[in-house]
């Protein structure tokens, strides 16, 4: 009989960590930017991640509140534009579709805006399709991977919380000079190393001046990801006229320091550990966003602004007030505007980019006068 072969230790918990543990042995450590890519796709495959019984709860899940606001930002745009009858509403990451379902519910006091838009989500996680497809059941969406397949016209786009899940690649000075940082495998577990760059990059073209010389061991983070895709909505908006919102946590002046963090069960977490089962994020550089927005050309820049102040211009306050008046327990309602706009919950981290097509003379609400013009 031959002996029973012991389970090595530390064997891979999932599949995806076992593939991941083979790919680092072929082919050497994985930029951070490809571990958090390969992460994030497997994290949203997988279908409870959102919610109190999830890992992390997010504007929309928070309050209807939230979804009326953009419907009322969306509304107003609508009519400054003329009120056209055909419409491409975007969502760039719906995760379960309630933002979309809260903006369309809101929109029934608008029915030519809602009769004239045409629902399109980009998505690329089969189960949060599959989530949005019930949650929108009584809509027409149509799925994209990429926003180039969303047909040409009239565009509105919101992310909320779409850019932070995006690859971001992690340079670290080591021995005074930048190095792309990277994650191995021991054999037992994860850990961070580094690599040198890609011969011939230039850092001058994406690093701010200030930080070229920074001390050893800072990191420095850009997500080419997240710059693209302000950079495409902005070229769609040139072309096709529009508007688009970005809500994310993040900074509204680029930085030093490491920012990836990974969640679950509401906790922060390694984001080494238990690889493709909690949520990734980095924070987004706003500064870097404008920058590729101005890049692009053809579109206005609004803010960014704090989500706080955002919704509070909006009119979220007054929202709350009516919500409390037919409310069985307003501390609900409390509780809930206070997580939305407080400066200790998402008030302050969080903040709103907007974009509007340079040609339209579209006016933005809840920006200010926070405009950057091209
Ligand atoms: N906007 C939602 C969900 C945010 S979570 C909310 O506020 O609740 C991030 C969302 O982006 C998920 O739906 C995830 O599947 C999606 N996503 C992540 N990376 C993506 C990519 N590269 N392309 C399209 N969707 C992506």
């Amino acid at each position: 009989m031959p002996e029973k072969t012991a389970l090595p230790l530390n064997a891979p918990e999932t599949d995806f960590a076992a593939a991941l543990i083979k790919r680092i042995g072929h082919a050497g450590p994985v930029s951070v930017a490809d571990y958090m890519q390969a992460c994030v796709s497997e994290y949203y495959a997988r279908a409870a991640v959102f919610g109190t019984a999830g890992d992390f709860i997010t504007a929309p899940e928070i309050s209807q509140m939230f979804g009326e606001m953009i419907a009322a930002w969306l509304t107003d745009l609508w009519l400054q534009a003329g009120k056209p009858d055909q419409v491409n509403l975007v969502e760039l990451g719906p995760g379960r579709g309630t933002l979309m379902v809260d903006i369309m519910r809101t929109l029934a006091n608008w029915p030519d805006f809602k009769n004239a838009i045409q629902i399109h989500l980009v998505e690329t996680s089969p189960t949060l399709r599959e989530k949005q497809a019930i949650a929108l059941n009584t809509y027409t969406p149509h799925w994209h991977d990429s926003l180039r397949t969303v047909p040409q016209g009239m565009t509105f786009v919101v992310a909320n919380e779409f850019l932070d899940a995006l690859p971001i690649h992690q340079l670290q000075k080591v021995k005074g000079e930048w190095h792309e940082r990277c994650v191995g495998f021991d054999g037992a577990k994860f850990f961070f190393t580094h690599r040198a760059l890609p011969a011939g990059l230039k850092l001058s073209d994406f690093m701010p001046a200030d930080f070229m010389a920074a001390p050893d061991n800072s990191i420095f983070e850009v997500s080419p990801a997240s710059l693209g895709v302000v950079a495409e909505v902005a070229a769609r908006l040139k072309q096709s006229c529009g508007a688009a919102l970005f809500i994310d946590y993040g900074h509204d002046r680029s930085g030093l320091g490491d920012t990836l963090q990974a969640v679950e069960k509401h906790t922060y977490a390694d984001v080494l550990e238990k690889p493709g089962q909690r949520d990734i994020t980095a924070h987004v550089d706003f500064a870097a966003c404008v920058t590729a927005a101005q890049d692009a050309g053809g579109v206005r820049v609004h803010g960014p602004c704090t989500q706080g102040a955002f919704l509070t211009r909006l009119g979220i306050a007054t929202r709350a007030n009516a919500l409390r008046a037919g409310a069985e327990d307003v501390s609900l309602i409390e509780a809930a505007l206070s997580r939305l706009i407080a400066p200790n919950h998402m008030g302050v981290l969080f903040k709103v980019l907007g974009l509007s097509a340079a040609a339209s003379n579209l006016d933005p609400a809840g920006f200010s006068d926070e405009v950057h013009t091209p």
